[in-house]
């Protein structure tokens, strides 16, 4: 890490708990108060509302956008250097760690000049991108480690609807312009700063901790690594999100994106038109030559995910065994959804998501079925790998089944369902229940202290933010 000099001692030697410094970065990671839920959408505003009240002199808000059920989208800008950094709340509405990592770093940024000064940045942090989507989750902040009731009230956005994967995006014979107002309100403020730093705020479900940047550093990496250990947190080596993510360093990837993804498949003789939906706004931003850095932290957390040692079972056949599942999962969900389909007369956002999933899912089962063939994947697959491919099976089948029986509970909702749908309403939270008592089986699953993410998640953010400010300062010099 390149050190000012406002952080040199006078004998030259380097002050190591300056603000910014690694060991400053985890003790202010560690200084998060205990909480036992996730703010509901008014609440996390009311929270920056106040803040504001408090702070007129550094703290401006204004609109961005306005959701698509009508709500404005606001953006709090909070005066403090030279440097333009972006932050962003509910990219994805079923993760809100980053409700709480939002408020943790607007409160600090006002109340503490030191370390305000020391980033030199004028930080525009908004809250919610997308506050209709996560208003349709706040049924399970109130009890964020319990896995059954997240399933139970999980809302994730097909992806045309989120706003994560919804920026313009043109590359071979991949296009996409559907962007949504929200996304349109986004832009607007990239193109309006110009950003040093992007931020958004993700969440993981299980496993452990990892990150995307847009390209690697070691110093930075080396931040991310501490606070993740300081906080007692595994990382997570298991196997990446997608196959075209480039790894940095253990579980450090670079920010992949929309058109890596066409390549890759391209490259795998698959069909590259099966990557549907927009690009990043990592992407977006590369023309202003932002550093964009993301944060995934779990909810719950296990000691697989951190485990390097060989299982008992090839690569290949895990990908093989897995894929299997999750092709099984997908015919049991799509199988009940076409013996709804005469009975539904409601376009949900739940159905929507579901219904998306179906479609995406047929070619990433093509890909592990291609990837299993390799030469390099004739090798024992790790415990850490193992943890993750099974955990992908979980995922989708918590998801999908707690998508699906909102969609037909709004349905029965509304009085008129016939005795069939009523039925397969039964049907389907029998399934979920089935899939739920699955997953709590592995009683080495644990809730992650909610300090303990956001922690590591706001430490994250600040470290950025002295990344793009020493690295303004190296191109300087
Ligand atoms: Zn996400």
């Amino acid at each position: 890490m390149w050190l000012g000099d406002r952080e040199m001692r006078e004998d030259g030697a380097p002050v190591t708990d300056a603000v910014g410094s690694v060991a400053d970065l985890v003790r202010r990671a560690g200084e998060i108060p205990a909480e036992s839920e996730y703010p509901t959408m008014d609440a996390l505003l009311r929270r920056f509302e106040e803040l504001e009240a408090r702070h007129p002199e550094l703290v401006a808000s204004d609109q961005i956008a306005t959701s698509r059920l009508g709500e404005p989208i606001i953006r709090y800008r909070i005066e403090g250097g030279d440097r333009s950094n972006i932050v962003v709340g509910g990219v994805h509405p079923n993760e809100p760690v980053g409700s709480w990592t939002a408020i943790r770093l607007a409160e600090a940024l006002c109340d503490d000049a030191e370390l305000r000064d020391a980033l030199d940045a004028t930080w525009h942090l908004i809250p919610t991108i997308d506050p209709d989507g996560a208003r349709l989750n706040e049924a399970w902040f109130r009890q964020p480690h319990d896995r059954a009731a997240y399933a139970r009230h999980f809302y994730r956005p097909a992806r045309h609807e989120q706003i994560e994967w919804t920026f313009p995006f043109a590359h071979k014979d991949g296009f996409f312009d559907q962007v949504l107002p929200e996304t349109i309100g986004l832009m607007r403020v990239i193109d309006e700063t110009r950003p040093d730093l992007y931020v958004s705020l993700h969440n993981a479900e299980t496993g452990g901790v990892y990150f995307y940047l847009s390209h690697g550093s070691h110093d930075l990496i080396e931040s991310l690594h501490e606070l993740t250990r300081s906080r007692g947190l595994p990382l997570d080596v298991g196997e990446p999100e997608a196959p075209w993510m480039q790894a940095f360093a253990a579980a450090v990837y670079g920010d992949g994106g929309l058109a890596a993804a066409y390549d890759y498949l391209e490259s795998m003789g698959l069909d590259p038109r099966a990557v549907q939906g927009g690009a990043s706004p990592g992407e977006y931003s590369k023309k202003y030559d932002t550093f964009c850095l993301v944060a995934e932290l779990p909810l719950w957390m296990h000691p697989d995910a951190a485990d390097t040692s060989p299982s008992d079972e090839s690569y290949a056949d895990l990908l093989s065994r897995t894929a299997a599942d999750a092709q099984r999962t997908r015919t049991t969900i799509a199988a009940m959804l076409e013996r709804a389909r005469p009975s539904l007369t409601l376009r949900t956002p739940f159905l929507a998501a579901v219904e998306d999933y179906l479609r995406a899912a047929g070619g990433a089962y093509e890909t592990a079925d291609e990837r299993a063939l390799q030469p390099e994947s004739q090798r024992a697959a790790t415990v850490a790998e193992r943890f993750s491919c099974e955990e992908v099976v979980r995922v989708i089948r918590l998801r999908n089944a707690g998508l699906l029986l909102r969609a037909l509970e709004a349905e029965t909702g509304t009085g008129r369902a016939p005795a069939e749908l009523r039925r397969l309403r039964g049907e389907a939270a029998d399934l979920l229940d089935a899939w739920s008592a699955e997953a709590s089986a592995d009683t080495r699953v644990t809730g992650v202290p909610i300090a303990d993410v956001v922690g590591v998640q706001y430490g994250a953010v600040l470290a950025g933010a002295v990344y793009v400010r020493d690295r303004a300062a190296a191109r300087i010099r």
